[in-house]
C-alpha cells in the first residue's frame, strides 16, 4: 500500500505530500515514523492509494495506538493550505497537543490493587498477628485502590506480602489528569425566558447566527441549552471563550451542567492535562470542548454546535505564525458537520454585524438583561476639569465618592486600567524626553517590583533613571498610571480593604488568575484592579461599581479599529456592574469626553455606534468595506529589507494593473521601525471584499517570492494592531 504522508518539518520547501510504502495497514490520520533524507522524522498519513510513480521508502512504524488526525481535520489542513496560505504541517500541529510530537507526553499509568481472593479465605490465609495486612484486606472490600495510596497508609511490606500470597492483585490503569479538578460552580438549571427561547429558535433555523445580547442578557444560558440539545442528539459541541483567564469560571458552570462530558483545552494546562483532555475528546469520552481560540481544532467528531462567545474579541485572531482567523476555521467545521454556528457578543465586530445586516448571518437579539435588571448607569467624567479644579489624583471626585459609598455598603468594585502598550512610560516633566528601547524604538515601561525599565516587545531591561539624560532634570514622571500605582493609592485610601490586582504579572503562575477571581468571588476582597483581563465575561453578583481610568488610551492605538475597540472595552467593562439584584454604577474617566464613542457607549447604543462608525469606514474604505492586506518585510539588514519591500511593492502594483478590485497599494516603514535588531517595512494593500478569493492567492505568492536570503515576509489580512 502507498501512503501519502506530511512530514513534521516546517519549511516551505518540504511542505507537500510525500509517498511512502508499507505492507502494514494503517488508517488515514495515523502518526508514523518515517525516514526523510538522512534523518528519521514523524509524519502524518493523510491518504492512501494503490500505486505511485515515484520511488518510495518504507514507513518505519506507527507512533500511537490511536489515530491522531480525524478525517475532518485532514480536509481542514488541505483547506487552510489552499485558501489561507497555511503550511500543511502548521495546521496539523494545531490539531494535536504539541508535546505529542516527539512522544514527549504519554498517558499516565498507575498500579491499581484489587482483592483477588474471597475476604474470608484471605483473612484465614494471613497470620493472626498481621493487623496491617488485615486492614488492607478490609479496605479493599470497599473497592480497589492505587498501590501508592495503600503503601502510604498501611506500609508497603503489608501490601507486598499480600501480593506475594496472591490474595490481592495488581494491574496498571490509566489515570486521567484533570485540569482544575473538582472545580465546580453550582448554577441551577434555568428555564429560558421567552426572549432566550426566541433567540434559540432563530439559531435552530439558520446555519450561522449572530447573537447580539447585552451583557447579562443570558447568552451563556442559551449556549448551554444549545449544547444540551446537541448532546441529546448524540452530537458534540465546541464552545470558545476569548481569554484563558475566563475559562475556569465558565468551566465551573459547565462542569455543574455537563459533568465529565466537558473537556477543557487551553495553553494554561500542564502538558499531561492537555494531552488527556484532548484524548478524551478524540475517543468520544468527552463531548464538549471548552477553551480559547485553539479549541476550534478540538478533535470532536459529529459536531452539532459551535459557539464563539465574545466573537468580536481580538484573541480570535492568531497574531503570530501560523496566523489564522478562528471565524474561518469555525465556518469550515460548521459546513463540514452541517452544524450550527453561533457568534455571540454584546458588541459584535463591525464585520459580523454588517454580515447580519446584509442577511449573510441570521440575527438573534437579547436586548434586555434577564429579569429586566437595568443596565448600570454610566457617567463620563472630564479629567481636564478635575485638573483645573485642583484634583491631580488619578481618581475623579465623582469616582471617589462612589467608591466610598460602595465600600461602606459592603459591595464590591472593579477598576479597569487600559494598560496595553502606552501605560506607565517614563517622561521628563521639563523637556518631554521619553526613554526608549535601543533595539526597538518603543517607549519603555516602568516595573516597580524589580525597579527596572522594560521593553515590552523584546523584553530588554534597563536601569531606572535618576535624572533626565537629555536635560538633567531630576523630576522624571511616570507618564501613565499602571495597576500597581492604583493599588498602592487604594491601599492608602482604604487601609482596611483588601485590594486585588490582576494583570500579566500577577497571573503568570499556573492557576494564579483562577485564585484571584475565586478570592474576589468569595468576597474576601472588595476591590479588583485589573487590565483587559477583568473586562470580559465575569459574573460577580455584588459588584455595584465599575471605574474606567484613562478610558481614551485605546483611542490612540495605531489601528483602524481603535474606536471600535474602545466602544467594546467600555461596554464590556460596564457590563460587570449590577448583574444581579443590586443596581450598578459606572464611571468613565477621560481627557476626551466629547468623542462620539463615549456618547454612544454611555447610552449602550450599539446600533447608533455601528451606524456612525460604519459610515466612517465606508468613506475611508476600511474594513468591513474592504480587506486590508499587510505584508510585513523584516531583515537584520536594512538594505535587504528595503529592496525586498520595493520588489513586493512593484509586484503588488502589477496585480493592481490587472485587477481593479485591488484599489490601493502603499509601502512604508512599519510603525515600529525596528524590533530586536530587525528592520521592518510594510506594503499595505486595499482590496474590495468581493475580490478577495481571486486576488488574495496572488498577494501571498508575491509576498512569498521576496521571502528569501535573510528576509522574512509575513502576510496579515485585516491586521488588528499594526506595529
Ligand atoms: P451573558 O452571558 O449574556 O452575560 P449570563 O448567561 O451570564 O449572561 O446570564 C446573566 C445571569 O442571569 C446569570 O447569573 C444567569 O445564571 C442568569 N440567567 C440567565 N438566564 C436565566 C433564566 N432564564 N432564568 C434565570 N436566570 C437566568
Ligand atoms: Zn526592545
Amino acid at each position: 500500500m502507498i501512503y501519502e504522508v506530511i512530514v513534521d518539518i516546517s519549511n516551505s520547501e518540504v511542505d507537500k505530500v510525500f509517498d511512502y510504502s508499507s505492507s502494514e495497514d494503517y488508517p488515514v490520520g495515523t502518526r508514523v515514523k518515517v525516514p526523510f533524507g538522512k534523518i528519521t522524522t514523524e509524519g502524518f498519513i493523510i491518504g492512501k492509494k494503490d500505486s505511485t510513480s515515484v520511488k518510495t521508502r518504507d514507513i518505519i512504524g506507527r507512533q500511537d495506538d490511536f489515530v491522531a488526525i480525524t478525517p475532518e481535520m485532514i480536509d481542514l489542513v488541505r483547506f487552510m493550505k489552499e485558501h489561507k496560505n497555511l503550511r500543511l504541517i502548521d495546521t496539523i500541529r494545531l490539531c494535536i497537543p504539541s508535546k505529542l510530537r516527539g512522544n514527549n507526553v504519554r498517558e499516565l499509568k498507575k498500579n491499581f490493587i484489587t482483592a483477588e481472593a474471597d475476604f474470608e479465605i484471605a483473612v484465614s490465609a494471613i497470620k493472626k498477628n498481621a493487623p496491617k495486612q488485615l486492614a488492607v484486606l478490609e479496605r479493599l472490600q470497599e473497592g480497589g485502590e492505587y498501590e501508592s495510596v495503600l503503601n502510604a497508609r498501611f506500609g508497603s511490606s503489608a501490601v507486598k506480602a499480600l501480593l506475594d500470597k496472591g490474595l490481592i492483585k495488581k494491574s496498571s490503569v490509566v489515570v486521567r489528569r484533570t485540569p482544575y479538578e473538582g472545580f465546580v460552580i453550582d448554577k441551577k438549571a434555568v428555564t429560558l425566558t421567552e426572549e432566550q427561547q426566541k433567540a434559540k429558535e432563530v439559531i435552530d433555523h439558520n446555519d450561522v447566527t449572530l447573537l447580539h445580547g447585552v451583557t447579562g442578557s443570558g447568552k451563556t444560558e442559551v449556549y448551554m441549552s444549545l449544547i444540551s440539545d446537541a448532546l441529546s442528539e448524540g452530537k458534540t459541541a465546541i464552545m470558545l471563550v476569548p481569554e484563558i483567564n475566563l475559562t475556569p469560571q465558565m468551566l465551573g458552570v459547565f462542569r455543574s451542567r455537563f459533568g465529565e462530558k466537558v473537556a477543557i483545552l487551553h495553553s494554561g494546562l500542564s502538558d499531561g492535562e492537555r494531552f488527556d483532555e484532548w484524548l478524551r475528546l478524540l475517543s468520544g469520552e468527552a463531548k464538549v470542548a471548552l477553551g480559547a481560540r485553539s479549541a476550534i481544532f478540538a478533535p470532536c467528531e459529529n459536531v452539532g454546535v459551535i459557539i464563539m462567545d465574545e466573537e468580536h474579541d481580538n484573541s480570535y485572531v492568531s497574531e503570530s505564525n501560523p496566523r489564522y482567523f478562528t471565524h474561518d476555521v469555525a465556518e469550515f467545521r460548521r459546513k463540514y458537520n452541517n452544524a450550527k454556528l453561533v457568534l455571540g457578543s454584546a458588541t459584535p465586530s463591525l464585520e459580523s454585524y454588517k454580515k447580519a445586516s446584509d442577511g449573510v448571518y441570521a440575527l438573534a437579539e437579547l436586548p434586555h438583561r434577564v429579569h429586566s435588571n437595568p443596565l448600570p448607569d454610566m457617567e463620563i467624567v472630564d479629567m481636564r476639569k478635575e485638573i483645573r479644579a485642583g484634583n491631580n489624583s488619578m481618581f475623579s471626585r465623582l469616582f471617589l465618592s462612589e467608591l466610598d459609598k460602595c465600600i461602606e455598603e459592603g459591595n464590591q468594585a472593579m477598576i479597569f486600567i487600559n494598560r496595553r502598550g502606552f501605560a506607565s512610560f517614563v517622561r521628563c516633566k521639563v523637556c518631554g524626553y521619553i526613554p526608549k528601547c535601543s533595539d526597538c524604538e518603543v517607549s519603555l515601561t516602568y516595573h516597580k517590583e524589580d525597579d527596572r525599565l522594560k521593553c515590552h516587545y523584546c523584553g530588554k531591561q534597563y536601569h531606572t533613571l535618576s535624572e533626565c539624560p537629555n536635560c538633567g532634570n531630576k523630576h522624571l514622571n511616570l507618564g501613565r498610571i499602571g495597576t500597581e500605582t492604583v493599588v498602592e493609592e487604594l491601599n492608602k485610601l482604604y487601609p482596611d480593604v483588601l485590594v486585588l490586582r490582576m494583570d500579566n504579572d500577577t497571573t503568570a503562575a499556573k492557576n494564579a488568575a483562577a485564585d484571584i477571581l475565586a478570592t474576589f468571588r468569595e468576597k474576601k476582597a472588595q476591590i479588583l484592579v485589573g487590565t483587559q483581563m477583568i473586562v470580559k465575561g465575569h459574573d460577580f453578583s455584588d459588584v455595584t461599581l465599575v471605574g474606567v481610568l484613562d478610558a481614551d488610551l485605546s483611542l490612540y492605538y495605531s489601528d483602524y479599529r481603535s474606536n471600535e475597540t474602545t466602544f467594546q472595552l467600555i461596554t464590556q467593562v460596564a457590563g460587570r456592574a449590577g448583574r444581579d439584584q443590586k443596581p450598578g454604577k459606572v464611571v468613565i474617566q477621560t481627557y476626551n469626553p466629547h468623542h462620539y464613542v463615549f456618547g454612544f457607549a454611555s447610552k449602550y447604543d450599539y446600533k447608533g455606534f455601528y451606524k456612525k462608525e460604519s459610515n466612517v469606514r465606508e468613506t475611508t474604505s476600511f474594513p468591513p468595506y474592504s480587506k486590508i492586506v499587510r505584508v510585513l518585510v523584516k531583515s537584520e539588514n536594512e538594505e535587504k529589507a528595503l529592496t525586498a519591500a520595493r520588489l513586493c511593492y512593484n509586484g503588488m502594483r502589477e496585480i493592481k494593473g490587472k485587477y481593479p478590485g485591488l484599489f490601493r497599494v502603499q509601502a512604508m516603514r512599519a510603525p515600529i521601525t525596528k524590533i530586536s535588531n530587525e528592520y521592518r517595512f510594510q506594503v499595505v494593500v486595499w482590496l474590495k471584499v468581493e475580490d478577495e478569493e481571486e486576488v488574495l492567492p496572488l498577494l501571498y505568492q508575491t509576498a512569498d517570492s521576496v521571502n528569501k536570503r535573510g528576509v522574512v515576509t509575513f502576510v496579515e489580512v485585516n491586521p488588528t494592531q499594526m506595529r
